[in-house]
This record gives structure tokens, sequence and C-alpha cells, in this order.
């Protein structure tokens, strides 16, 4: 039943099931599990009599006079009035020409609108409706009403009529989790979750059916991360890849710098060349701040596997990157005659072959590419150690690292700031070291908030900077719900920028939409200071270098997380020249104003990380496409007790050797596209 196909069973048209069908909504599981991500609350009937202006209300009374007429504008225009016992307002919709036979004098109706006041009359203008039938409940008002993502342009009308009738097929879900634990953890049996979820009966059931749903979504994240871990342990603990990590080669590597490691690197270097040294293989994430100097430890790490007699890998998330990371690595080590290779898309055909030729005899020490190449083609002679850069966010895991390159010794990093806590929750199947300093003698990036009427002024002073030879960013609003709306957006902005703001110089655009070598052109153009000004989504985020850079600005900056908006801040400030940061806010609330001034006043990552986690929790803050954290339906990441009592709970199921095929559908249900084991 459950894996019917939706054209079987709705009602509706081909495009429709094909938007659905992009959506990963294929069959009545997949709508039944379509979750709403919230609640409107028309659950109270008023009087007219006791309507408050302004307010979103719920009232459930008649309709007379219905008139229907075009406007002056040629809109179509639906009056009518609106009445119960204790009185009543005026209603009025706009272009539903549908409404003139749907609605009939006398007709009970149930209206949530806002009341308005003008002159002596109270009117609802184009209020949501719904006219009740005596056998069915009501959908879309007057009671807790489930509002879904309407991204592919689906409204969330359409979903309750849909999901409706189907409702009473959650029935046929079974229950992934054993009786003995539903009962331990007093959760609410999954089919009735499903139910509750979508059309709860009341407050205390909706509560109880997402606590279910969310419970069950971190424990899929628990139990995959305890299983990786035990995974990785056992495959790792073979592996024997002693590497020499003795103070003499270690200081042979440090002397060469031009400068000492800070505190923090020096930690994180003790506890990776703690592992290093070990026959089972690390698996480790490096976090720190763009800045803190990651690329550093890593090269000492690639430095010490390469002198004992191993290859290294580094990869990162994109060519230009690779480049960049291939240019510093070169810079750390050249002077130790070691065999460092880029491995890009640019090369030949046969430069490449020759590339993995001599990769895999091992002539070549040290490899950096993106992640896809390496993964594709390459296999060495005898990896000592991967490094991978922002693995997070470009789904480099552990079992691909296994599956391609066997078990060597793993590095990941990444400059998300998430606190230890959290890092423990999510990225539990690995180890961690934080780098939480940064080296002393930074430039501090001046940053500013720009209330719109000083737009101009911030424009004119950006121009006069670039007309001194600097070059500078542009972010367009990060858009959560919709990729192609952000992308259309920066296309927008892009055209008004060249056209209206700064026509006399050179400007470029960039967006997740473009191909990555169409991406890789324009950023090196913009490396190339052949553009002056590069307008672009929040694909710059990631670790590219343009030192000539020195002028961030950022649209609608209050949509962003702060610890987004640092990582943002930190394309500039990389070089010589003095640097600005400007925040344009969308929006002028108390939150908004707290969260530009904590931009203005902290430059360290971590801890504004921890300023937009006290100011928004963690489910707005980790819950986002932003964050590169997996998108959980819950969020129920802001519920710390829930956090802690999931993992227990993975620990217990795992300690009972729960078979696999549980596991595995567990995750499937919460959403979770990967699993463990192939
Ligand atoms: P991350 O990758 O963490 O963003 P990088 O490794 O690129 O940071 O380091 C940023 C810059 O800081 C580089 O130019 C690097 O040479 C320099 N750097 C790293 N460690 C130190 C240190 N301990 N003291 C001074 N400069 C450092
Ligand atoms: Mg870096």
């Amino acid at each position: 039943m459950l894996d019917t196909r939706l054209s079987e069973v709705l009602r509706t048209t081909k495009s429709r099931l094909s938007t659905l069908s992009d959506m990963g909504v294929r069959t009545t599981r997949d709508l039944l599990t379509y979750f709403p991500w919230r609640y409107s609350d028309e659950s109270e009937f008023v009087k007219i009599a006791h309507l408050k202006i302004g307010e979103p209300m719920t009232v459930r009374g008649r309709l007379k006079n219905i008139f229907g007429r075009k406007t002056r504008n040629g809109k179509f225009m639906l009056t009518a009035k609106f009445y119960d016992e204790t009185g009543e307002i005026e209603v009025m919709w706009f272009n539903q020409q549908y409404l003139r036979t749907l609605l009939k004098d006398g007709m009970e109706i149930i209206l949530t609108g806002k009341l308005k006041w003008s002159g002596s009359r109270g009117s609802f203008m184009s209020p949501k409706y719904e006219i009740p039938k005596p056998s069915t409940e009501l959908l879309h008002t007057g009671r807790l009403v489930p509002v879904y993502h309407e991204t592919s342009g689906i409204t969330s009308k359409w979903f309750r009529e849909k999901i409706r009738p189907v409702l009473y097929m959650s029935k046929f879900f079974d229950d992934p989790l054993p009786d003995y634990f539903i009962e331990d953890y007093d959760l609410m049996p999954y089919k009735e979750a499903v139910a509750q979820v979508h059309f709860p009966d009341n407050e205390k059931c909706l509560e109880r059916a997402r606590f279910r749903l969310g419970f069950q979504e971190l424990l899929a994240i628990q139990l995959r991360v305890l299983m990786r871990k035990e995974y990785w342990k056992q495959i790792a603990k073979d592996a024997g890849k002693v590497i020499d990590t003795d103070k003499k080669v270690v200081q042979q590597f440090l002397s060469t710098l031009p400068f000492e490691l800070t505190e923090a690197q020096s930690r994180a270097v003790d506890e990776i060349l703690a592992d290093l040294s070990k026959p089972v293989s690390m698996s480790r994430l490096l976090e720190g701040d763009v800045g803190s100097g990651k690329t550093v430890v890593a090269a000492l790490s690639i430095f010490l596997a390469v002198q004992s007699g191993y290859q290294a890998v580094l990869m990162v998330p994109t060519e230009i990157l690779a480049k960049q990371h291939y240019k510093t690595l070169y810079k750390y080590l050249k002077d130790f005659g070691l065999n460092i290779q880029l491995l890009t898309g640019s090369l030949t055909k046969s430069q490449k072959d020759e590339l993995v030729t001599t990769i895999r005899l091992g002539t070549v020490d040290i490899v950096v590419g993106t992640h896809a190449i390496i993964q594709d083609t390459v296999s060495f002679k005898n990896l000592g150690l991967a490094v991978v850069d922002e693995q997070h966010r470009f789904g480099v895991n552990q079992r691909a690292i296994l599956k391609h390159f066997g078990a060597p010794h793993l590095l990941s990093m990444t400059a998300t700031p998430i606190p230890r806590t959290l890092a423990l929750t999510l990225y539990g199947d690995q180890d961690l070291s934080i780098i939480d300093e940064k080296p002393a003698g930074r430039q501090e990036i001046v940053t500013r908030v720009v209330p719109s009427k000083k737009r101009s002024d911030a424009y004119n002073w950006i121009a006069s900077q670039i007309q001194d030879g600097r070059q500078a960013f542009v972010v367009c609003p990060l858009i959560e719900e919709s990729e192609t709306l952000e992308v259309k957006s920066a296309i927008d902005e892009f055209e008004r920028l060249r056209e209206e703001v700064f026509p006399d110089f050179n400007l470029g655009l960039l967006h997740g939409r473009m191909k990555q070598a169409d991406k890789d052109l324009v950023m090196q153009k913009f490396v190339d200071r052949e553009i002056d000004i590069l307008v672009s989504t929040t694909v710059i985020e990631v670790g590219i270098d343009v030192p000539n850079a020195s002028i961030m600005l950022i649209e609608a900056a209050d949509r962003f997380g702060l610890a987004q908006l640092h990582q943002l801040r930190g394309r500039v400030g990389r070089g010589e020249h003095q640097s600005y940061c400007f925040l344009f806010p969308e929006n002028n609330s108390e939150m908004s104003k707290k969260r530009m001034k904590a931009m203005v006043e902290n430059s360290d990552g971590f801890k504004l990380a921890e300023i937009d986690l006290e100011l928004r929790g963690p489910g707005e803050v980790y819950g986002t496409r932003q964050s590169g954290i997996p998108d959980l339906k819950m969020a129920s990441l802001s519920d710390h007790e829930m956090v802690r009592s999931a993992r227990e709970a993975a620990e217990k199921l795992l300690a009972q050797n729960l078979p696999l095929e549980t596991i595995l559908e567990i995750e499937r249900l919460a959403g979770q596209q990967e699993v463990v084991i192939d």
C-alpha cells in the first residue's frame, strides 16, 4: 500500500506529479513522510463581536449579499457580508473568479483573516476560507493547520487536500523501533506520529508526534555515527601505518617556518602526532576558524608521513582551492625535495594518465586535487595519510575514503565553528581537535553596518577604493527556501550594479548553478584582477584566498548565521591592505540589530557561533543549508536533552545487537540517505 505510486492514488496533473517526483515524493509513503514544517494555530474560534484589529483570527459564520464585479484596473473582485449572531463585517477576495460559483448566499463558512477597520466598517481582505462539510473535519482553518514547504510552487492547501484522504494509510507503517524501546522511552507509535504530525488532534498530540519523529531522526544520526566509529576501528586497527613523529623530524619542519606555532596549533599537532605514531589509523576532525592556521598543521602531518616512506593526499572542494593549496604546500615543503603534484580537471588526458601512473608507482609523494578527481581516478602505491578539507560540506566521508584508499590516517578539516558538544554529537565518529586561537598580529577587518540611507555613500566609497586598485566582493541575500530564487536575485543584483552603480568597472558573477569550470574561470579572473567586483551567492564562502580583495559587502546580512557572516568576512583581510566588511541588514528588528552589533564587535568565529546560538538557538543556527549540517526535518538539534537521550538510546540499541536491517530502516525513515555499509 505505502509503495503505491502517487499517480495511482492522487487525482492531479502530470506536471504536479513530476514536480513532486523531483522533490523525491513519488509514493504514498513519500507523501505521508513529507512533513509540515510549521503550524498555524487557528483552532480557536472567535465571535465577530470579539475580533481584534490586525490579528489573524478564525470565525465561523455565514455569507450574504455576494457580489462579483470587475474593478477599474480590470481585476475581479468578490464582496460579501459575513455575519454571525454577534455582528457582521465585509469580506473581499480578488482574482478568484471560481469563488463566484462556489460561494452561495446563506452558506456557512469558516474564515481566517485579519480585521481591518476603515470608516465605520470592519473587513477581511482575502481571508483564508473553508466550507465545512458535515461528515469531514476541517483541513485549512479552525484547527492546528499544517503548513508545508512550498518551494516548488505546490501550495500548502494542496498538500492538505491530498494528504488527508490517504492519511488512513499511515496505519500500514511498521514501527522500526522495538516495542520495549518505545515503551521505555514513552514514545508515540510511529504510525500514529505520522498521522498526528499532519493533522494533530490537539497541541499535546502534536508535541508527542514531533518528539517521536525528532527523536528518531537524532537516533538515526547517533546510530550512524557510532557504527561508523566502530566500523573504522575494525578496519583501522590493523592498518599498521605507523608514522615516525620523532621530535627531530618535527623540528626539521618547524624550523623552516617564518613563525612559531600558536599554542592551539601545538595542541592540535600533539593530538595528531600521537595518533599518527600508532598502528591504528587515525580519524580526526581538525576544526578551526578561517585563518587559524590549519594548513600548516596539515603540512606538518603530510611531511611526517612522507618522511616515513608513505604517500599523502590533500583533497579540497574546488579546483581553485586545489591550486591554492598546492602552492602553499609547495612553499612549505619545497626545501625537502619532495615530489608534489597537482591533479586537476584542466590537465590533458595524457598528462593526467601519466600523473596517475606515477602516483600508482609511488614516484609522487604528495597529490593535491579535488575530492572528485582523486576519488575517481587515483590509486596509490602506499598512501599513509589523507587530508580532506571541508569534508562535511562536500560529502566526502570515511566510507568514501575507505572505499577508495583503504585505511590511511585520515585528517579532516573544517572552518565551520561548531561548538565542541555539538560536534561530538554530529561528527562523533571522529576524534576532534580544535584550534581556537589565531596567530597574533592579524589585521582587524573594519566592520560597518550600513543603514539603507547610507547605501550610495558606501557605493561611492567602494568605487574610490577600486580606483586605488582594490577589489570587492558583493554577496547577495541567502534565500534559504530556494536556490533558484537565490540565483535569480544574484543575477538581478549583478545587472543592477553593472548598469546603474558601477558602470566603469569590470563585474563578475558567480553562483551555485554555474558549471564548475565556469565558476573556476570567473574566480581565476578575479584572482588575476580582470574582475574588480565579484557579485556572488554564498558559493565563495569556502576558503578562497585573494589578497588584493579588501572589501566584502553583504546584502541582507541578517539572513545569514553569524558564523557564515564571519566566514564571508574572512575572504578579505588576507593581504597587506586594510580591509572592510559592510553589512547591509534587511530588517530593523532588535534581533537583527543585536546580531549585526555582534559582528562589529567580535572577530572570533567560535565566539560568534556561540552568540548566535544564544540569540537564536541551535535549530535556527544549525538547521540550515548554510551550516553544512544535515537538514533535520524536525529541527530537533535544539533540544540538548533529546540529543543526549538519543545518544544513550543508540548506544543501548547497538549493545543489543539490533539487526542491521532495523538500523537501516530507522535511518531511512529519518530521511538520512546515506547508509553505513554498502
Ligand atoms: P586556515 O586554513 O585555518 O584558514 P591557513 O592555514 O591558511 O588558515 O593560515 C592563514 C595564514 O596564517 C597563512 O598565511 C599562514 O602562513 C599563517 N599562519 C599560520 N600559522 C601561523 C602562526 N602560528 N603564526 C603566524 N602566521 C601563521
Ligand atoms: Mg584553509
